[in-house]
């Protein structure tokens, strides 16, 4: 008997896979609590984003959805609803944005692991860095509310390749 050392490896939510479905019908039930509509270009964005896997530029967003950067406004648009229904993240370190397919809680804090290497996002919801991270915002009487912490690096499959 062999076990799978993949199976179970982790408990980290990793973003290589974003299930666009969930994605869809996520952003789909928040427009109608919101009472907005969800767009096609809404729509068009998220699945861009779901089916690229790695985070993506507003203009290059809009390049690809109409071959031009002039859509970018709306897509900035709809980036801002996709963020809103927790469907997508920006990462402020490069204006760029990711889809998500997990739900955060209110007051999760998240954990954004960026690869120079390859671009890929891995993404993890920590309680032990939010408990340090109160701790240290206590210090400064500062109320981190929705904190995201960004962290540049190597992702598995890049250090573990082979130099080239
Ligand atoms: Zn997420
Ligand atoms: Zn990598």
């Amino acid at each position: 008997m062999h076990r799978d050392p993949d199976a179970s490896a982790a408990c980290a939510h990793t973003h290589r896979d974003v299930d666009a479905d969930a994605a869809q019908s996520r952003a789909r039930s928040y427009a109608v609590s919101r009472g907005t509509p969800f767009t096609p270009t809404r729509q068009r964005v998220l699945a861009l984003l779901t089916a690229t896997g790695k985070p993506m530029a507003a203009y290059e967003i809009a390049e690809k959805l109409s071959g031009s950067r002039k859509q970018a406004v709306q897509v900035y648009r709809a980036l801002e609803f996709l963020q809103e229904a927790g469907c997508v993240h920006r990462l402020a370190s490069r204006s760029a944005f990711f889809a998500c397919d997990h739900r955060h809680g209110e007051r999760e804090t998240v954990v954004f692991m960026v690869c120079s290497h390859c671009g890929a996002v891995q993404e993890t919801a920590s309680e032990l860095v939010a408990r340090g991270l109160r701790g240290a915002a206590k210090t400064t009487g500062f109320r981190p509310r929705h904190p995201m912490i960004e962290v540049e690096g190597e992702c598995a499959k890049c250090a573990g390749a082979p130099a080239s």
